[in-house]
């Protein structure tokens, strides 16, 4: 069976201007200039700098990403930017239902959903977002919780080329407060589960399951090493070249 292929991703947030390539000319000098790391390294930028750092990006091993697109191609959608158009911009996948856009646009899993099929149509790897409250944690209810997120945001037609599927308790998500090792160890081997009891033990078993939230180069090593912890998805420490680096140090012999 293909082993997951682990990604760590950066994803800017509404952070960044013209000055922010050059971390990108930063980052590409730190991978060239120390071991290729056992990963598969992106950043995702404001759609403003996404054409240009994909530029920047070119001839490095970083690839780049989108961080959300409206799930109709084209369109009356004042403001909103569709997969096929991060595509042309240089993205090679697009973050899709991240709990910002959850609570902040009211997006539901069938949305989520939607968006990843367009992200699909336009030829992008779509990178699926899911993760409980802290109340819904308080409350016991974690697994049940992103068990119907995995089931609702996640399309038919799902491989491991296509997805990755990013947990992300949302009370984690810049607050430097992170869940022990075993708590990411029940929500990943049930989200392993629950891939594999939906698409194959093949499948199933070869997607990427990324744990995000507050992960810093101190916490990365022991969050990385989780069992069927294949990645990260990276807000805040993605910002600075030698942050996210040291990150990626996780995946350095
Ligand atoms: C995120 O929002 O995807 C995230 C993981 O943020 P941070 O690393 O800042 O907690």
């Amino acid at each position: 069976m293909a082993k997951p292929t682990p990604l760590v991703a950066g994803n800017w947030k509404m952070n960044g201007l013209n000055t922010a390539l050059a971390e990108i000319e930063a980052l590409s000098g730190l991978l060239g200039g120390k071991d290729t790391p056992a990963c598969d390294v992106m950043i995702c930028p404001p759609a403003t700098l996404l054409s240009r750092l994909a530029d920047a990006a070119d001839g490095s091993s970083i690839a780049v990403g989108g961080q959300d697109c409206h799930q109709n191609v084209s369109g009356a959608h004042t403001g909103d930017i569709s997969a096929q158009m991060l595509k042309d911009a240089g993205a090679s996948a697009v973050i899709v239902g991240h709990s910002e856009r959850r609570a902040d646009h009211g997006e539901s899993d069938k949305t989520v959903h939607d968006k990843a099929v367009a992200a699909w149509d336009a030829g992008l790897k779509a990178i699926i977002c899911v993760g409980e409250t802290e109340s819904q944690r308080d409350a016991g209810e974690t697994i049940q919780v992103v068990e119907g997120q995995l089931a609702g945001s996640i399309p038919e037609g799902a491989t491991a080329d296509n997805m990755v599927v990013a947990y992300e308790p949302v009370w984690a998500i810049g607050t430097g407060r992170t869940p022990t090792a075993d708590d990411v160890a029940a929500v990943h081997a049930a989200m392993r589960a629950a891939l594999e009891a939906r698409f194959g033990a093949e499948t199933g078993g070869s997607v990427a399951l990324l744990y995000g939230g507050s992960v810093k180069p101190g916490n990365a090593v022991e969050l990385m090493g989780v069992a069927n912890v294949n990645g990260a998805l990276v807000g805040g420490a993605s910002l600075k070249a030698a942050d996210f680096d040291g990150i990626i140090d996780a995946y350095r012999g």
